[in-house]
């Protein structure tokens, strides 16, 4: 029924569509180039491609370029969300994040893509998971995101954030095939150290991850430094307990040589005392590793509240002085809720 998108299709797949159709093997370079890297949305855009090797594309195949519905810049201009629609109706939110640069040279963006439509691991904390999930994103929607992100605010990206909409290790396959085609020299060219995965903590996809010679940053989203904490927070928390999360975090290191991120959003009352503190830098000090603190952006429904300032800063001298590796992360675009946490699925009555 539906054609196949390209922007999922892959080098090798390319090679097998193009020689099945008696086209030389050449032809599959060239194919991809205009994909992946000229990230074109229209097959005729193709120039240097014989007509009737376009119209042999446009029979069985499709470009989905994704469709701007709306586009919410942050007060401070540093954030833009933007609400993506899929070729099937349903809507995505990403994060493009325009980080000040060092002296001289420009600005660096970050794009903070989504893996699925919405998610079904209920985290306490976290908007994406209260309304349900729906469907897993195809490759093609997740490298389309950094290609279409880039084209409709007109910033260069450098940076992607696998941290939006979804869990990206329940939708494994997808989400290792789009890192790969984001990697693809003949492609975007984002370097494994410029792509971070974060996980809320599925061990053995973990640990299949380590061994995909893939070494991206991992970041692991902990929250909690006892499973008594991390199962309220966390339903996951309870196939997947803290020991064995965190074995599976040191292979990561030990076979990939990459440090990990710990994410900890800091919720006021709950997981931000002292005592907790000195928990977590004991659970994580055998491991090579960066801790994020991120006060805990406000989603209305869970009541939830942020940490005051010298509470938070307390908690990361605690850490400091045990040698943890520790920044407090303030997030950017909570005005527009477009931080961690707060994406959703949107209703389509906008248009
Ligand atoms: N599903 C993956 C990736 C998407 S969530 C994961 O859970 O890691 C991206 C990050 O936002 C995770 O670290 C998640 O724990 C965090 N997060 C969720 N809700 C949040 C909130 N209200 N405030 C701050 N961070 C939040
Ligand atoms: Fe899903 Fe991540 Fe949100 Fe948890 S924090 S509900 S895993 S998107």
């Amino acid at each position: 029924m539906g054609k196949q998108d390209l922007r999922s299709l892959n080098l090798k797949e390319m090679e097998i569509l193009v020689t099945e159709w008696g086209y030389p093997k050449f032809r599959a370079r060239q194919l991809f180039h205009w994909v992946q890297r000229q990230a074109v949305c229209e097959i005729d855009d193709m120039t240097n491609l014989p007509r009737s090797f376009r119209d042999r594309l446009k029979q069985t195949t499709v470009i989905n370029c994704l469709e701007a519905l709306s586009r919410q810049q942050s007060r401070d201009g540093s954030t833009v969300k933007l609400l993506f629609r899929l070729a099937d109706g349903e809507t995505i939110e990403t994060v493009v994040m325009n980080y000040e640069g060092r002296t001289n040279q420009r600005d660096r963006a970050t794009v903070c893509v989504s893996s699925q439509v919405g998610c079904s691991m209920g985290c306490a904390f976290c908007a994406t998971g209260l309304g349900g999930w729906k469907r897993n994103l195809s490759p093609g929607e997740i490298v389309s995101q950094v290609m279409d992100g880039e084209r409709v605010t007109g910033i260069p990206i450098d940076n992607v954030v696998l941290m939006g909409m979804g869990e990206p290790l329940l939708n494994y396959d997808n989400v290792v095939k789009a890192i790969r085609l984001m990697n693809d020299d003949a492609g975007l060219n984002i370097g494994w150290r410029r792509i971070t995965l974060s996980t809320c903590g599925l061990v053995p996809q973990i640990r299949c991850l380590a061994r995909e010679k893939m070494p991206i940053i991992l970041a692991i989203s902990l929250h909690a430094a006892t499973d008594e904490k991390r199962d309220k927070l966390m339903p996951v928390n309870k196939k997947y307990p803290i020991g064995e999360l965190l074995a599976a975090c040191q292979e990561y290191v030990e076979i990939t040589g990459r440090r990990v991120t710990f994410e900890y959003a800091m919720i006021k009352g709950i997981n931000d005392s002292p005592q907790d503190a000195v928990k977590l830098g004991k659970l994580v000090s055998g491991i090579k590793c960066n801790v994020n603190l991120i006060p805990i952006n406000p989603v209305p429904e869970t009541g939830f509240l942020r940490p005051d300032d010298i509470a938070i800063r307390k908690f990361r001298s605690i850490l400091q002085d045990m040698n943890i590796n520790v920044v407090i992360r303030e997030e950017k675009g909570t005005d527009i809720d477009a931080a961690c946490g707060q994406l959703r699925r949107r209703r389509l009555n906008l248009k």
